[in-house]
């Protein structure tokens, strides 16, 4: 019988399920363990030779049956040679840069990538070496690369701001000047978005996002083309970083879910931000879907639907104003990450050092949850005045 083309909904539900044997569980089981026995020391000795190898049982720091089953799902639908799973999206940004950059290299870094992401090349990857120089990412990244270049690190959308670079010219540029293109794709997930498709060499997901779904979970992952896979594992596992077991498994669970909650994201995103555009209190909306967000082409040709993050910029006003505003809304809870089901607002604070940010109305996050968008708006609409 002949197979049908697996289609995005199909393989989310029957990816990483494990072998089909009679009585098995419908969820794979959380699976624990350090030490992995083997029947001689022959088979013992070739599972060590062999422990960088993907799918190789050797010793629980180098993945276990759930965490491979977990990584060729997530690599199944980037389309991309192999995944590596790590305790958290950072790790898998900073795990990332560390296989790609050597001491004498040089790395581009898009202006307007995550903070963290931002402070480990300022503060660590600058300690070992690396020159690191900050681009904008909606500009030609050609002029600014060296012979030493060995990668561009860039995000899209951009975090806090929501610019949309091109990510195919960036990666195409990137190859032409032989380096290594590593895109943070959490916002999209693979569901909206598979930059490897795009010409892009290396994804890295927090999967503590939407992937986990429930802000239950932490746990990051580094998605390979063929060209850089077997470099970015090595590297990766010889830093002796590993996913926890109980996040392995909640993250199969989010899999299974993922595209209806990224519609259901989109769509109450979309409703609440169309919302905010009519009041008079905000002067812009940065939402990839917004014609006139920056990119907003590029997100359209790029990608098949927008995340349920998204920021806007407020009139000018004082920091008391801000506080007062956040603080009285009710369903919107104050914290970092978002993905969840709760919906979560936070002032950003644009850093910039290639482009300087100059608007100097307030730029506020938010994450749009699964509430009922008429309570979310009839929340908005009674904080916002706090803002005049
Ligand atoms: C949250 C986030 C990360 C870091 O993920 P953690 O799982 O929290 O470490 C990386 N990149 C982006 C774009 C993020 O939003």
């Amino acid at each position: 019988m002949t197979k049908t083309t697996p289609d995005l909904s199909d393989s989310l539900v029957h990816l990483g399920r494990g072998p089909k044997t009679a009585g098995r569980p419908v969820n794979l089981p959380i699976t624990q363990g350090s030490t992995m026995l083997f029947d001689t020391l022959a088979e013992f000795e070739a599972a060590r030779e062999a422990r960088y190898q993907p799918e190789t049982l050797y010793y629980g720091r180098y993945g276990n049956p759930a965490s491979f089953e977990l990584e060729r799902a997530v690599a199944a639908l980037e389309g991309a040679a192999g995944c590596i799973t790590v305790s958290a999206g950072l790790t898998a940004v900073t795990l990332a840069l560390m296989g790609a950059a050597k001491a004498g290299d040089h790395i581009l870094v898009a202006d307007n990538v995550y903070a963290p992401t931002r402070s480990f090349c300022d503060t660590v990857l600058a300690r070992y070496g690396v020159e690191i120089s900050y681009f904008d990412p909606m500009q030609d990244a050609a002029p600014h690369f060296r012979p030493n270049t060995s990668a561009v690190m860039f995000e899209a959308p951009g975090s806090g701001t929501f610019e949309v670079p091109d990510i195919s010219a960036i990666a195409a540029t990137a190859k032409d000047n032989g380096a290594v293109s590593i895109i943070d794709g959490t916002w999209a997930t693979p569901v909206f978005c598979q930059p490897l498709k795009l010409g892009a060499d290396v994804v890295v997901h927090s999967g503590s996002k939407y992937i986990g779904g429930h802000a239950d979970s932490m746990i990051g992952f580094i998605v390979c083309n063929a060209a850089t896979y077997g470099q970015m594992r090595k590297s990766a596992l010889a830093f002796g970083d590993k996913a926890g077991a109980q996040d392995v498994f909640l993250s199969l669970r989010g899999l299974r879910t993922l595209e209806m909650r990224m519609k259901a994201a989109e769509a109450a995103g979309l409703e609440i931000a169309r919302f905010l555009q009519d009041q008079p209190q905000i002067s812009q909306i940065l939402h990839p879907a917004f014609p006139d967000c920056p990119g907003h082409r590029n997100w359209k040709r790029e990608f098949s639907g927008a995340a349920g993050l998204f920021s806007v910029v407020t009139k000018p006003c004082p920091d008391e104003k801000l506080h007062a505003f956040v603080d009285a809304l009710d369903l919107f809870g104050i914290g970092v990450s978002w993905g969840g089901f709760e919906s979560l607002v936070l002032p950003v604070a644009p850093l910039r050092t290639a482009n300087p940010w100059t608007d100097e109305g307030r730029v506020i996050r938010f994450n749009i949850g699964f509430e009922n968008t008429d309570s979310l708006k009839a929340d908005l609409a009674r904080a916002l005045p706090l803002l005049d």
